[in-house]
This record gives structure tokens, C-alpha cells and sequence, in this order.
């Protein structure tokens, strides 16, 4: 049942924990099973999805993209996305501050830190992320906000590695908190089904479920 383990997951993990629930590969009626009970923010990986259920959902959902963005795409999801939690270039943040200054909106950021062992094409390295930060450029966009950090471990059941990635990401997060003046810097987005617990005990505070919700 939906509705239950959305209700089950939430009691574990306190209020002090957002769950976005990711609906890729899911029915427009699963969703709305979700939606029915409560949940209102979801997470997509792919644009082409993204906009079908955008289009065929309740619009006071709050959606967030959890997959690589290619720039060409961006203009497609301006228009209602919530929160971007896959920003892994300052080509990328220029453009999507560009459309949302077009649709006269602000466009919630997470960069992507690159923290697991898997050989992934996508993410930032450390260096790479807090050369975003320093960049003159960023200041002057107006229509982003850079509200945190996005992790995915790497897929194994060895807990000490996915641990040790999850505190690697935490302790990015408290460096760039404690060094760099951004006042909406808050979310620390780690653990998906498997590991969420792990990421929780381990600084996260939002959590991306699609399998245990929708099993
Ligand atoms: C699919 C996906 C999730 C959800 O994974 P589950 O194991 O189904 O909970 C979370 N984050 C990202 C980036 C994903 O692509």
C-alpha cells in the first residue's frame, strides 16, 4: 500500500527530514495513490517525464529533477520546477537562471557532489563544486538559489563505504556552511531506499524514496 509506507517512512524519519518521493517508471494512478495520501513532493530523473506528469498532475506538487540536465532541456522545466538537484556545471546554473529569469522565477539549486567509488559520468568533485562557489559569475545570477548538496552513493551492501561517502558529502556541506556566505544553504539530499536510514544517521535531511514507497 502507498499510502502506508509513505506514512510508515515519514514516522521514521521526523519532520526534520523532507521526503521526496521519486516517481520515475511509476502510473500517473500510483502517483496519485501518493498524492491522495498526502505526499506533494516527487522527483523525476528525465524531462520528457517530467513534463507528461507535470501536465497530468495536481499543480500544487512541488517537482524536483534528480537526473543529468543537458542545457537544451532546461527551458522546458523553468516553468514550474521547484528544485533542480542535479547541477553539475556553472554552464548549467547560468542557463537555468536565464529561463527563470524569463518565466520571472526563482529556481532552487542543489549541486551534485560526485562521491561514489562507480566510474558515473555526472557530479562535481569537491574542487570542482567550491570553484562554482568562488566564481564571480555566480553573483550576478539573480534567479537561482543554491539551497544545498546532492549525493548518491555507491551501489554496494558494503555499509563502511557507503558510510564513509555519505559523511564525505556531510562534511562538504559544513566546510562550504562555514565558509561561504549563502543564506539559503540548508539541504543536505542523501539516501534512497536502501541506505536512507545510514544517510539520516549520517547528516541528511532529504531523503529520495521510489522504491519502498511504491512496492
Ligand atoms: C531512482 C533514484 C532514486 C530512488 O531510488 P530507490 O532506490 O528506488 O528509492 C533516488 N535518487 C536518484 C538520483 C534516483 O535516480
Amino acid at each position: 500500500m502507498i499510502a502506508e509506507n509513505i506514512n510508515q517512512i515519514k514516522q521514521e524519519v521526523g519532520h526534520n527530514v523532507k521526503l521526496v518521493v521519486v516517481s520515475k517508471f511509476r502510473s500517473i494512478e500510483e502517483i496519485k495513490e501518493a498524492y491522495v495520501a498526502g505526499q506533494r513532493i516527487f522527483a523525476e530523473n528525465k524531462v520528457q517525464p517530467l513534463l507528461e506528469r507535470y501536465e497530468a498532475l495536481p499543480k500544487d506538487i512541488e517537482w524536483h529533477l534528480i537526473g543529468h540536465l543537458q542545457t537544451n532541456k532546461v527551458k522546458y522545466i523553468t516553468p514550474f520546477i521547484h528544485t533542480i538537484q542535479s547541477v553539475d556545471s556553472m554552464k548549467l546554473l547560468q542557463e537555468i537562471n536565464k529561463h527563470a529569469l524569463k518565466e520571472n522565477r526563482i529556481v532552487n539549486c542543489l549541486l551534485q557532489i560526485y562521491i561514489a567509488l562507480e566510474d558515473t559520468k555526472f557530479g562535481l568533485s569537491k574542487a570542482e563544486c567550491m570553484a562554482i562557489l568562488d566564481s564571480p559569475l555566480l553573483k550576478e545570477l539573480s534567479n537561482i538559489k543554491i539551497t544545498g548538496l546532492m549525493g548518491m552513493a555507491t551501489f554496494t551492501a558494503n555499509q563502511d563505504q557507503v558510510e564513509k561517502e555519505f559523511k564525505s558529502l556531510k562534511s562538504i556541506f559544513d566546510e562550504i556552511k562555514g565558509n561561504y556566505h549563502l543564506p539559503y544553504f540548508e539541504t543536505i539530499s542523501m539516501g534512497m531506499s536502501n541506505d536512507y536510514l545510514l544517510a539520516i544517521a549520517c547528516g541528511s535531511n532529504l531523503i529520495r524514496i521510489g522504491t519502498m514507497v511504491f512496492q
